[in-house]
């Protein structure tokens, strides 16, 4: 079911981030209508799914199980020869094409759908305002900055030992916070912390957190969730409350930039989350379509002599945003 990264090509025609309902949806329709299109996701498909003890709002599968109903969706992207690669996107740089990195790897398309959920974990305090100044979402990208030094890695998953037992090879000093019970695997270089930090700490760049009250010195910090804050994700994305704003056509303020799901805005519901993921499919295909008609219009324009418009200034508008 989950492809092998090394099965990534290096350009899609659509990228789909997140394998939750509204990815998944977005992945069958882009599937039937025969589109060249990526699924990425996280290890686990939508662990909210999973969770929820029953479902009694989902047309046609009446006091259905979350974990019953996430089955029955893999089996149909199965059944659809659809594949999930298991790569976390940390960010997105506009195009076009867009450029997707997550942590091993880079891609790009030419349109994206954000399907990434809502995460319920809030920001640290001082979060926001020390990323990028050795505060990151990815230890393994950043790794080879922080040779020799110092780091702290926060992390919401077993997911995250990977990350740490990866810096303890590069760094002087690996610290791990688990904010979830049970640790799986971790190197015996690591040292695991167990409590809850309060704040990031640092001015102009990170200098460590603060931990049951207690100052842990670093030169970086990591934090590692689930889900990365959209804001964070795409450098200027207009957020409405918090959540992405879209258009009825689930269109962002990025052209070529479509989200669906819990990411959107409430209610927090599988029937939105999946019929969002199927209309974003469907408009991002018709933004491509349109990409294409302007690109062959400029080849035949280049073929006359003439100047096609500059490709910083598409011709496609900026879509005013209607919002919810
Ligand atoms: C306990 C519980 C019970 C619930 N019960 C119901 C119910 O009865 N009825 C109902 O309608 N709804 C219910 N919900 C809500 C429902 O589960 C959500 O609305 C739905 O799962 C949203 O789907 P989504 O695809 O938008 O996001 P999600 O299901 O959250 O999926 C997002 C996926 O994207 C992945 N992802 C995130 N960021 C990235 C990234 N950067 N790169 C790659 N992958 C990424 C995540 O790992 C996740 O797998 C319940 C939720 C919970 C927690």
């Amino acid at each position: 079911m989950t492809a092998d990264l090394l099965e990534l090509k290096k350009h899609y025609e659509l990228a789909i981030v997140g394998c939750g309902p509204a990815g998944m949806s977005a992945a069958l329709n882009a599937k039937i209508r025969n589109r060249d299109f990526v699924l990425l996701g996280t290890e686990e498909c939508s662990p909210k799914l999973a969770k929820a003890p029953q479902v009694d709002n989902f047309l046609g599968f009446p006091g259905i199980k979350g974990e019953e109903l996430r089955l029955r969706f893999f089996e149909h992207l199965r059944h659809l020869g659809i594949q999930i690669v298991p790569l976390k996107v940390t960010n997105i740089y506009p195009g076009p094409p867009f450029t997707l990195v997550g942590k091993d790897k880079s891609l790009e398309a030419d349109a994206v759908i954000l399907a990434t959920g809502v995460s319920t974990q809030k920001l640290f305090k001082r979060e926001s305002e020390l990323l990028g100044k050795g505060l990151g979402y990815c230890a393994t990208c950043d790794g080879p900055l922080y040779k020799g030094k110092s780091v702290i890695i926060i992390s919401y998953s077993a997911e995250g030992e990977a990350e740490a037992n990866f810096m303890a090879d590069i760094c002087s000093h690996v610290f791990y916070i688990p904010y979830y019970s049970d640790i799986v695997r971790i190197n015996p270089r690591v040292e695991v912390r167990q409590g809850k930090v309060s704040e990031i700490l640092g001015t102009n760049g990170v200098e460590g957190v603060l931990i049951n009250s207690e100052r842990l010195e670093a030169d970086g910090v990591f934090i590692l969730r689930e889900s990365v804050p959209a804001e964070q994700l795409v450098s200027g994305i207009t957020l409405n409350d918090g959540a992405i704003a879209v258009n009825h056509k689930l269109e962002t303020n990025i052209p070529g930039l479509f989200a669906a799901g819990d990411c959107t805005g409430q209610p927090y519901q599988l029937v939105k989350a999946a019929g969002e993921g199927g209309t974003a499919a469907l408009q991002a295909i018709k933004y491509l379509d349109a990409l294409e008609r302007d690109e062959s219009a400029n080849a035949a324009l280049r073929a006359t002599g003439a100047q096609p418009p500059d490709p910083q200034t598409p011709e496609i508008p900026v879509p005013q945003l209607l919002l919810h």
